[in-house]
């Protein structure tokens, strides 16, 4: 038995014939198990779901009550047979409710992490590695010249800026699942007890992360009435960086644009983007993070996916770790 009769690439995402079933599909499938709630692993269309208790909510709000006929919670650790495998779901530490995936099959393991990252997030469970013969990882940041800062550092540029530049609203572009309410809980945790303000695109998803229990602080919505522009003097302002292009963002007074992602390491990106303050802030394992998690979890093989495969899978072929990329299309990650 090859661990590619276990799970396999197909045009619709990660296939597990004994399982009859499809991880994180691109393409409607009949049984979709999904990793997180980003919109490139968790697609409307499927006709049953299987998924943790937020990732099912997630995306109930992302896409109708009806994004499926049919909901299957994934509780955490729990083992569930489906067909002639078991699975489990563990925590990934990506956004709220994301998991890796362990499906195991004739004592075969292989574990699908997702998305996922090892620093400490202030809104999510933290990766639990597990044991495995295939670990398959995403290589979003797999080179070595990406290798993210700490988090509070990052955060303390902000507000430094906030304090040097009082009469200037920050605008901080977040992706709206995850990065934003994670931007705006270490704003909360560094001491920032100042109203955020927040895009309308981001309402939904905020309050169902109060709502989970992860204190965002007083968010007001960040809309202009009748008053002038010097409301937003020395505020925070989230939004998706996709609404910074257009009139919204010119309607606070001398903006300071600000991104938070892995991808301001690359000073070219947050120049084209007209970035003023980059924060290196990501849901995505660094360099490091990525080769510590292989070395850590030791698999026999590695399978790299979505990202820069070819680094990687040098790095575990000089490590003595069978590897190989695995062509997997459609998984663009929108929440870097
Ligand atoms: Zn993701």
């Amino acid at each position: 038995m090859k661990p590619q009769d276990l799970l396999c690439p197909a045009p619709e995402g990660l296939y597990c014939p004994p399982g009859d079933f499809y991880i994180d599909p691109v393409r409607p499938v009949e049984r979709a198990l999904v990793t997180h709630g980003h919109a490139d692993h968790a697609r409307r269309g499927n006709a049953r779901v299987m998924a943790t208790r937020e990732t099912l909510a997630i995306m109930a709000l992302r896409y109708g009550e009806d994004f499926c006929a049919e909901r299957q919670e994934a509780a955490l650790g729990e083992t569930v047979r489906i067909g002639d495998v078991t699975v489990s779901f563990h925590p990934a530490g990506h956004v709220l409710g994301s998991a890796q995936i362990a499906v195991e099959w004739q004592g075969l393991r292989i574990v699908a992490s997702g998305d996922y990252k090892r620093r400490a997030d202030p809104t999510c469970r933290g990766f639990e590695p597990v044991p495995c013969h295939v670990f398959i990882t995403e290589a979003t940041f797999a080179l070595p010249v990406f290798r993210h800062p700490q988090t509070g550092e990052e955060v303390e540029k902000l507000l430094a800026s906030v304090r040097q530049f009082p009469e200037r609203t920050h605008l901080v572009g977040a992706y709206a699942l995850g990065k934003a309410q994670r931007v705006i809980k270490e704003l909360r945790d560094a001491g920032y007890d100042d109203p955020i303000y927040i895009h309308g695109a981001l309402k939904k998803l905020c309050d169902f992360y109060q709502s989970e229990g992860i204190d965002l602080g007083d968010l007001r919505p960040a809309t202009i009435e009748k008053g002038g522009k010097g409301d937003f003097a020395g505020a925070i302002v989230v939004g998706p960086p996709s609404a910074f292009a257009d009139r919204w963002a010119r309607r606070f007074p001398d903006p300071v644009a600000c991104f938070a992602s892995g991808w301001m390491r690359v000073r070219q990106r947050a120049r084209q983007r007209g970035v003023e303050l980059p924060l290196i802030i990501s849901d995505h394992c660094d360099w490091d993070e990525l080769v510590d998690t292989i070395d850590e979890i030791r698999p026999e093989e590695v399978w790299v996916t979505h990202g820069r495969e070819e680094a990687l899978v040098r790095w575990c072929e000089l490590s003595q770790i069978r590897a190989r990329p695995l062509h997997l299309v459609g998984y663009e990650d929108e929440a870097e």
